[in-house]
C-alpha cells in the first residue's frame, strides 16, 4: 500500500483523549480533559429545542447564520468597543478548533514560521504542521508564565508570519496584563506579523483580573485574528459553535477553507447561541461566580495537601507544581496518580516543544461538580 501523508508522521493521539481513556480504564476521577462534568444552563437547552421546532433545521449560510454573526458582532461592540461587520468580518465555525485550523491554513505557506507560546493548546502545532508551516516555540516561563521580550524577538525571522497568543491562557490560568500584551503587539507591529488571538476563556476571569482582547490595542485590529467559541462561556463544550473575527480579506480566505472543510455549521445550535449571547449581561455574573467558587474550593484544598502555587486568575485550569511531592516527571506522576490514587490529570509536557518546564507540573481541571472535586481531594490526601 502507498504511504500515508508525511505531514502526519509525528502525530499522536491527543493527550486529552489518552487521559480520558485511562481515567475510564482505571475508574479514576477525571480532572484531565477540560470540560464541565455538569450540564449547561436549561435556558440554552430550551432555546435549541425551540429553534429546532421553529424549523431551523436545514443548511445554514456557509459562513454562519445572520442572527449569530450579528450577535457576535454586537457583543464585541458592547463588551470591547470593537466594530466587526457581521457580513464581512465575522465567520462561524465548528468550535474554536476549526477556527484555528482555518486561520492557520488560510495564512500559511510551506516554510512559513509561526511563533507558538508554550505551553500551548495542542491544535496550534498540529494545524501548523498540516499547512506545511514551521512552529517556532517561545517559552512562557513559570511560575508567572511570562514571555521574555528578548526571547520573543530572537524567535522572529524574515519567514515569521504570525504569533499565536492564548488569553486567558490554558493550561496556566494566566490572564495577560496590558503591559504584557502591549509588548507582543509592539513586536508584531514592528515585524509586520499577524496575531492569532485565541480568547475562548474570555469570560472566565476572576478577582481583579480583566480580559483585554488583543484587537483593542492601538493599530492591532487589522493584524489580529480573534477566535472564540460558545463552549466554555455556556458550559456546553459539546455544542462546538465558534467564530473568527478578522479583517475582510482574512475573513474571506478563512471562509474559502471553511466551505470545503465543513461547508456549514449546525443551524439550530447557531440560532440558540445567537439568543444566548443576547443574555450575556444577565448570565455572566452567575456563571463567573459558579466557577470562582469551584476555583476557591479546589485551590484551598490543594494548598491543604501541600501543593504550593498561585491561584489562577482565569480559565478552569490550575498548573500545579509537583517537584515538592515527587521526583517523577509529569507523565510518570500522572500515571501514578491515575493508577494508585484514582485521579486523572493532564501532564503538560505535551504542550511544549522546546522547554522541559512542563515536566514539573500537572494540569488540574476544576470545572467539575463539588462531589467530583471532593472525591479527587479525598483520593489525593495522604491517608487515602
Ligand atoms: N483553544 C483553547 C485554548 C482551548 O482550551 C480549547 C479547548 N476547549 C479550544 C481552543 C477549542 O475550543 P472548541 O471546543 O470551541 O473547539
Ligand atoms: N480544551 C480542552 C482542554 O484543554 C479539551 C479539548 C480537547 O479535548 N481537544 O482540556
Amino acid at each position: 500500500m502507498k504511504s500515508t501523508s508525511v505531514k502526519l508522521a509525528d502525530f499522536k493521539d491527543s493527550i486529552f483523549g489518552v487521559i480520558s481513556r485511562l481515567a475510564r480504564e482505571h475508574q479514576a476521577v477525571n480532572l484531565g480533559q477540560g470540560f464541565p462534568d455538569f450540564d449547561g444552563p436549561d435556558f440554552m437547552k430550551d432555546l435549541v429545542t425551540k429553534k429546532m421546532k421553529e424549523g431551523h433545521n436545514q443548511y445554514a449560510p456557509f459562513h454562519g447564520t445572520p442572527s449569530l454573526r450579528t450577535e457576535v458582532s454586537n457583543y464585541y461592540k458592547s463588551f470591547y468597543q470593537l466594530d466587526y461587520d457581521p457580513e464581512t468580518q465575522v465567520s462561524i465555525t465548528v468550535g474554536a478548533t476549526e477556527a484555528i485550523y482555518l486561520v492557520i491554513t488560510a495564512l500559511t505557506n510551506p516554510g512559513d514560521e509561526i511563533v507558538v507560546l508554550e505551553p500551548f493548546y495542542d491544535s496550534y502545532v498540529a494545524s501548523i504542521k498540516m499547512s506545511g508551516g514551521v512552529p517556532v516555540p517561545v517559552t512562557m516561563h513559570a511560575p508567572d508564565f511570562h514571555v521574555d521580550k528578548a526571547e520573543l524577538e530572537k524567535a522572529i525571522t524574515p519567514r515569521t508570519k504570525m504569533i499565536i497568543l492564548n488569553n486567558p491562557h490554558n493550561p496556566s490560568g494566566k490572564v495577560w496584563t496590558r503591559e504584557e500584551l502591549q509588548m507582543v503587539c509592539d513586536i508584531a507591529e514592528k515585524n509586520d506579523l499577524y496575531i492569532l488571538s485565541d480568547e475562548v476563556y474570555e469570560f472566565l476571569v476572576f478577582d481583579e483580573a480583566r480580559h483585554i482582547p488583543t484587537a483593542t490595542f492601538a493599530g492591532m485590529k487589522e493584524r489580529t485574528i480573534t477566535v472564540s467559541s460558545a463552549g466554555k462561556t455556556f458550559g456546553l463544550t459539546g455544542w462546538k459553535i465558534g467564530w473568527i473575527c478578522a479583517n475582510p480579506e482574512i475573513s474571506r480566505v478563512c471562509r474559502l477553507v471553511h466551505q470545503y472543510v465543513t461547508f456549514a455549521v449546525s443551524t439550530p445550535m447557531q440560532e440558540a447561541v445567537a439568543e444566548g449571547l443576547k443574555k450575556l449581561p444577565e448570565y455572566l455574573p452567575g456563571f463567573v461566580s459558579l466557577y470562582k467558587g469551584k476555583r476557591d474550593f479546589f485551590y484551598a484544598e490543594m494548598k491543604k495537601l501541600g501543593f504550593e502555587f498561585a491561584s489562577p486568575k482565569g480559565t478552569y485550569f490550575m498548573m500545579v507544581p509537583i517537584s515538592k511531592k515527587t521526583n517523577l516527571n509529569d507523565v510518570d506522576y500522572a500515571m501514578k496518580l491515575i493508577k494508585e490514587r484514582k485521579v486523572a490529570t493532564v501532564p503538560p509536557s505535551a504542550f511544549y516543544l522546546k522547554s522541559t518546564e512542563g515536566a514539573k507540573f500537572l494540569r488540574f481541571c476544576f470545572a467539575k461538580k463539588e462531589e467530583t472535586l471532593t472525591q479527587a481531594i479525598a483520593n489525593l490526601s495522604p491517608e487515602a
